[in-house]
């Protein structure tokens, strides 16, 4: 079975916010103030676990589990050994994570025994005291820690850096030395106008074409085919071992090889990061219908998938979304 949209873009991917709930309060990505679901609006891990497997009938390969920050989700390994014994079954052939990391150290290897052999873990900046600023309050330790013990676990990592404006443009180069010690592959991320977080999308902004044009005197970059699944394009240099991607939504749009659609913690089905329309799955599946209502549902918010996002940045208009990244993850 394929899921395919009205652009006959295959849709194979998956990503499901488990939680909007997070340890830290990234800059970019909310307000210092946030108010967070209540508990029963949250999908719980059995409703989760019905939507995967009517995306994973109708086609899905591939399920990234975000928020929020998915390891503060309670039980969050229960539902990936579920998971993962549905990939011996059916066309599911890879689970993974986004997280900040701060939980690494605790989980690492029950991701690993539960079939997580790769994930991305979400680090802008490897100066403690600026760790502690963009995140509000983390401590990079943390994540260092858990870094280490995923790696010891066999665990792939792959570094995501948002590049932000006037914090940490000016040791990307760093960044890059860093990842290549610790053989990590790393992807800058150009900021996206979610809703409004406590600075104007303006002043976060940062074109990664300039970013990229800067580091490749440095790096000489040649383009490589190789892909994750995702939006990235990547990089290798000579002086390094690592690949360095580039997320560029709003510099280089990547809609047309759009693979993916994604699920929020309350079961909303955005067809695009960058669109506000959804289709609600949890009243759907809380108003007791059968999973043959779901799939006719998941074909027709397919039918919907618009062409490409509507990403603007500037400060005269403020076309934000009206939802936070912590809604549907990254
Ligand atoms: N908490 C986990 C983490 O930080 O990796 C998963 C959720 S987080 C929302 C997913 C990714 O979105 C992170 O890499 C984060 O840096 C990125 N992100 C958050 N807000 C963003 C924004 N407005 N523009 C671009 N990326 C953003
Ligand atoms: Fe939390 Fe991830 Fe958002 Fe940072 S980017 S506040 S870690 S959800």
């Amino acid at each position: 079975m394929e899921l395919v949209d009205q652009f006959l873009r295959k849709i194979n991917y998956l990503r499901i916010s488990v939680t909007d709930r997070c340890d830290l309060r990234c800059v970019y990505c909310m307000k210092e103030n946030m108010n967070f679901l209540p508990k029963n609006e949250i999908l719980t891990l059995e409703e989760i676990e019905r939507l995967c497997d009517n995306f994973i009938d109708l086609g899905v390969e591939k399920i990234r589990l975000t928020g929020g920050e998915p390891l503060v989700r309670k039980d969050i390994i229960k539902l990936i050994e579920k998971l993962n014994y549905k990939k011996n079954s059916t066309n599911l052939n890879e689970i993974t994570l986004t997280t900040n990391g701060t939980l690494l150290k605790t989980y690492s290897y029950n991701l690993k025994q539960n079939g997580v052999d790769r994930i991305n873990v979400s680090l802008d900046t490897i100066d403690e005291d600026k760790y502690n600023q963009i995140t509000r309050f983390g401590k990079i330790n943390n994540v260092l820690d858990g870094i280490n013990e995923a790696k010891k676990n066999n665990i792939k990592i792959k570094i995501n850096t948002v590049v932000f404006k006037n914090f940490n443009e000016s040791e990307l180069e760093k960044l890059i030395e860093w990842s290549n010690l610790n053989d990590l592959d790393l992807t800058f991320i150009e900021v996206m106008p979610m809703d409004e977080t406590d600075t104007p999308r303006d002043l976060q902004f940062v074109p990664l074409n300039e970013i990229y044009d800067k580091l490749n005197i440095i790096y000489n970059f040649t383009k490589t085919n190789y892909k994750t699944g995702g939006p990235a394009k990547y990089f290798k240099s000579d002086k390094l071992k690592i690949k360095v991607g580039f997320i560029t939504p709003l510099t280089n749009n990547f809609c047309e090889s759009c693979n993916r659609v994604r699920i929020s913690s309350t079961g909303k089905l955005y067809m695009c990061l960058g669109q506000n329309e959804y289709v609600d799955f949890r009243e759907i599946m809380r108003s007791d219908r059968n999973d043959n209502f779901i799939q006719d549902k998941i074909r027709f918010a397919l039918s919907l998938k618009p062409k490409r996002h509507d990403f603007i940045i500037n400060s005269e208009i403020k076309p934000y979304m009206k939802r936070h990244m912590n809604v549907t993850g990254g």
